[in-house]
């Protein structure tokens, strides 16, 4: 298929159904916001190598593209309505690769209720890398930011920490005594995340300052108090885990440190001030996703980790970006 017949297969059935989406048949999109609404707007990029390997499904590398975006929307409390998409590919990956890559793509769609408004498609001789820029609505001046926490707020993340990180461990054979099934709940959290879409837009007006955990709850905590001018106590003992990453970390403590510190797992990690823990109890309950409170705001820098004594944790690495080998 050359570029047009691409578009016209592959890519408009995605842009149906959001009429400013022109057919992906103009130069550009169109969005409209009611009044009252701001526009909430991220990007991120997968390389070949880097965040993905060549011989990944093609469907899961898309999904997992999607994914990431829809996580930084919902952790500003925005509801993700499109996205555009850059991708510049091998040649020879040809069209059963952007098949498989685009039934991906419709899949989330249909889950998250996102369309592909736009972008564009190149070839080239490096390797593959593949943009997505999402949008998401929100009531104005409401979007929740890194910068609000404050001293008093607890802190709480959404599902359970580390699994992504143990998943791709996992991958690498770098966990002794998993058993298949714990293998592979582990190494799907690592595949194929779950962003908070449902849990994002509750938050509005609850939480003072949120973020997604992609680099690791000790670093992103961290991103959240050095940008609100605060400091952290992160209490391990209260760390929500799967029964999976418990099982892990019962044969051998030191996976203490990559589930702290390991990123993808796409949680949200925010704050509040303790009066609304009533609020999120419910919150949890209606969508049917854990919230845990893990920890407390303090004057100062920096994010100390306590053990279930108190004891503070020395952890050798707070979090690395993106991980591989
Ligand atoms: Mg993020």
């Amino acid at each position: 298929m050359d570029e047009f017949e691409r578009i016209a297969k592959l890519y408009a059935p995605l842009a149906a159904g959001f009429e400013g989406a022109l057919g992906l048949k103009d130069d550009a999109a169109v969005i409209s916001m009611a009044p009252g609404e701001d526009l909430v707007v991220t990007a991120d990029a997968l390389v070949a190598e880097v965040h993905f390997l060549p011989e990944d499904a093609p469907g899961l590398i898309a999904r997992k593209a999607l994914r990431c975006n829809l996580s930084d929307l919902a952790a500003k409390g925005a509801t993700p309505f499109a996205y555009l998409q850059t991708t510049a590919l091998p040649r020879e990956w040809g069209d059963d690769w952007l098949g498989e890559y685009a039934a991906g793509l419709a899949l989330d769609q249909r889950e998250f209720g996102v369309h592909l408004i736009g972008g564009d498609s190149t070839e080239t001789p490096g390797p593959a890398t593949i943009s997505i820029t999402a949008f998401g609505r929100v009531a104005q001046s409401t979007a929740i930011r890194r910068a609000g926490a404050g001293v008093g707020d607890r802190v709480f993340v959404s599902g359970t920490l580390g699994d992504a990180a143990l998943g791709l461990m996992a991958i690498y054979g770098r966990i002794a005594g998993l058993m298949a099934p714990d293998r592979a709940f582990l190494v799907d959290r690592y595949r194929l995340p779950q962003p908070r879409v449902s849990l994002g837009p509750r938050l509005v007006g609850i939480a003072r300052s949120a973020v997604d955990v992609s680099d690791g709850a000790v670093a992103d905590l961290g991103h959240v108090c050095e940008v609100s001018g605060v400091g952290a106590v992160l209490d391990f003992g209260r760390v929500p885990l799967s029964a999976a990453a418990a099982a892990a970390l019962g044969r051998s403590a030191d996976l203490l440190a990559p589930i702290l510190t390991g990123g993808d797992d796409y949680e949200i990690l925010f704050t509040a001030p303790p009066a609304c823990a009533g609020a999120i109890a419910a919150i949890a309950q209606e969508i049917g996703i854990p919230i845990t409170e893990i920890g407390y705001i303090i004057e100062g820098h920096g994010v100390q980790v306590r053990d279930g004594a108190g004891r503070i944790v020395e952890l050798a690495r707070t979090g690395y970006r993106h991980f591989r080998g």
